[in-house]
């Protein structure tokens, strides 16, 4: 006879960290310990009770083969992931004992922190580990992978301003969806503009492929990658030369729009369309509809930003509003990220900021390779630069140096781990607590622990606050632990912010999250005006403010290569789960011209690299233009290289952002013609799996 067998089931509730917009409530029901699915809740009301497939595999991570459960030391030669067990005790004994001596030997800036997104939780990133790095005098790392460009508009133009949140797309008559993708990141604002358009919205999507969105759109204008610039400008000069610029408004909100507009002048739509590849009446009938809808609304994405004019690109389209003066009602206006909208400063931080050098990373491989003072140390959390980061070869042949220590704290055996000399098990964020502000809606909730931490995984608070006592740098006030931590963190957040997420689990924002700009909230900048034309990015832009640097395409590689978002990864996390095989999608005029069919091994190379992967071909993705999914790892490919071994690291015209977008190409059946030779150092073969030995 079966003997009955009993579980316990319960749900928890948390929120999710992850960097999408969106910061979703979550239940998480767990069974004898285990969590065994994730679902969205109701608390957050964007969430409505679901979430993307990305975060319902979550547990794959969590117990997945990739999970580190231990610290480990390195024993073979780097990049091939062959380590032995060791105690916390001697992993962060090492750690300390290589801090100091970095310090003392070669001068603080020879230590450089690594981390971006990984987690967007409030208590990862920006606490006990800026404490630990700026008492030690380190490098200061410039965060710049993404949202840089379009960061530093919003900033210098609105002073980040709060903007218009996912439930006002509803009350928009015409919705400007430009350079994002909201069916693979931030998908809960589709329902929103499913029901403007129900309600007989009119909707214009901006994007080299026909995305989902696109599909559903009453104008789709896929243009050529990094041309959003002049198609923003063609709008502006239409605005102001056809009388349908709010002069009154500019008087009383902006500076500097003549200069907006003499930038503007030289952009007829002809000659926007045909640089951008688009149809110059659909381009028109953009601009007349913006000129004469009411309430009109832009979704300023972050595709525009990823190439030479990604700054002044985000900032012609974030001007729109001004000068078409839409702003004042619900649904009018603009919408960006809100990460600032709380006003929240990271007081919490220990140490004041020291005038250390800024390392941008985005020129991790210039910085590993050639700067001066060296880096000798480099402690990599919360991201994975050996697969995000631009130039990827030059960033490996970093990460190869025999004399450079790194530390890498994850969860799972990412790329970069391969190359530790000390790897850290870190905590997810269904094991530990966390505070989570959303970007997209204006939303804060309260991460709970769901489960145990695995292994002897631990969080960021607690390496970090060891590292500060094993460094000798921690002082009486630095809260000890997670939950100090947590404390420590809501007792400096502005007004009843940290009272209300204490008592309630979740923080509710003023204006009820959906501020109308211009009628409840206005420009943070010094006078509370517009700034049009900031001089300090004028200056910054080499080739100048508003100025269109063309097309770095040549005749060897005339392809322009995007990686955009998926529905697989956020960024190249959760990127260890198995999914089907990746390709290389591509125009079939473009792969006819080329004898390439669906499914062929291709090479995609340039000067810089080379990725080889199967083609899929499909009309969705514009003539001239080939896709790889960001967020790829080397195990994707089958030369084990990912799209960022093709991306130039040059920078964006302001901000220091990454030009992902202006990698250009060249695509080769595999077989054909050799392209330029491959840099074979340890490319870790499909096949090959870390070795862990015992202590
Ligand atoms: S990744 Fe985004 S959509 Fe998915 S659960 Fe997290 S916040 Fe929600």
């Amino acid at each position: 006879m079966k003997s009955p067998s009993f579980t316990t089931e319960h749900a928890v509730a948390t929120v999710c960290p992850l960097d999408c917009p969106d910061g979703c409530s979550l239940e998480a029901t767990v069974q004898d310990g285990r969590v065994v699915s994730i679902d969205g809740s109701h608390v957050n009301p964007v969430t409505d009770g679901y979430i993307c497939a990305k975060v319902r595999r979550f547990p794959e991570r969590v117990y997945g083969p990739d999970r580190l459960t231990f610290p480990a030391i390195r024993t073979g030669a780097k990049g091939l992931a062959s380590f032995a067990r060791v105690s916390w005790e001697e992993a962060l004994g090492t750690i300390a004992e290589r801090l100091i001596e970095a310090r003392d030997t070669h001068g603080g800036e020879s230590i450089l922190p690594y981390s971006y997104g990984g987690s967007n939780g409030m208590l990862t990133q920006d606490t006990s580990d800026a404490t630990l790095f700026r008492r030690l005098g380190a490098s200061r790392l410039a965060r710049t992978v993404c949202a840089a460009p379009t960061g530093t508009a919003n900033l210098m133009m609105y002073g980040k301003m709060p903007s218009v949140t996912y439930r006002d797309f509803a009350e928009a008559r015409l919705i400007i969806v430009w350079g994002a993708n909201p069916s693979s990141s931030g998908i809960h604002l589709v329902p929103h503009i499913r029901e403007a358009q129900r309600r007989g919205a009119t909707l214009v999507v901006l994007d080299p492929r026909t995305t989902p969105l696109a599909r559903q759109a009453d104008i789709h204008l896929a243009v050529r990658p990094g041309t959003d610039l002049p198609v923003a400008l063609s709008i502006h000069r239409y605005l102001f030369e056809e009388g349908h610029a709010d002069q009154a408004f500019l008087d009383a909100h902006a500076r500097g729009a003549e200069r907006l507009r003499e930038r503007a002048r030289e952009w007829t739509f002809e000659r926007a369309a045909a640089e951008a590849d688009v149809p110059v009446d659909a381009l028109r009938r953009v601009a007349e509809l913006y000129a004469t809808t009411r309430p009109a609304l832009v979704r300023c994405g972050y595709g525009q930003e990823r190439n030479r004019n990604g700054g002044s690109a985000s900032m012609a389209i974030l001007a729109l509003p001004a000068v078409g003066g839409k702003f004042g009602e619900r649904g009018g206006g603009y919408m960006m990220s809100n990460s600032a909208s709380w006003g929240i400063t990271n007081t919490w931080i220990g140490a004041d900021e020291p005038a250390t050098r800024i390392v941008n990373m985005n020129l991790l491989g210039r910085a590993l390779l050639d700067s001066a003072p060296p880096i000798r140390m480099l402690f990599v959390y919360n991201s994975n630069p050996a697969a995000t980061t631009p130039d990827q070869r030059r960033v490996l042949r970093g990460l190869e140096r025999d004399d450079l220590f790194t530390v890498v704290f994850d969860q799972v055996m990412t790329d970069t781990a391969r190359y530790a000399d000390v790897l850290l098990p870190n905590t997810t964020f269904l094991e530990g607590y966390d505070l989570v502000k959303s970007y997209g809606p204006w939303t804060m909730g309260l991460g709970r622990p769901v489960i145990e931490p695995i292994g002897e995984s631990r969080s960021n608070a607690e390496v970090f606050g060891a590292l500060l006592e094993l460094t000798g740098l921690l002082e009486e006030s630095d809260p000890r632990g997670e939950l100090e931590e947590m404390l420590h963190v809501l007792g400096r957040l502005p007004g009843t912010t940290g009272d209300d997420v204490r008592e309630c689990g979740a923080a509710t924002a003023p204006f009820d999250g959906r501020p109308i700009q211009f009628r409840d909230v206005f420009p943070r900048t010094p006078d509370q005006k517009i700034d049009l034309y900031p001089e300090v990015l004028a200056r910054e832009a080499a080739a100048g403010l508003y100025v269109y640097q063309p097309d770095p395409a040549t005749q060897e590689f005339p392809l322009a290569l995007i990686s955009p978002a998926s529905e697989k990864t956020i960024s190249s996390t959760l990127a260890e789960i198995p999914r089907p095989a990746v390709r290389l999608l591509m125009h079939p005029e473009d792969a006819a011209q080329r004898g390439i069919a669906d499914g062929d091994e291709v090479r995609v190379f340039n000067a810089l690299g080379e990725v080889r992967c199967n083609a899929g071909l499909g009309r969705w993705i514009r003539r001239g233009t080939v896709s790889l999914p960001k967020g790829l790892w080397r195990k994707h490919t089958a030369n084990g290289y990912t799209g960022t071994a093709l991306v130039p690291d040059t920078l964006t015209d302001v901000g220091g952002g990454a030009c992902f977008n202006d990698a250009r190409v060249q695509v080769a059946k595999a077989g054909g013609p050799e392209g330029p030779p491959l840099h074979r150092h340890s490319i870790p073969g499909r096949s090959e799996r870390r070795v862990f030995r015992p202590a």
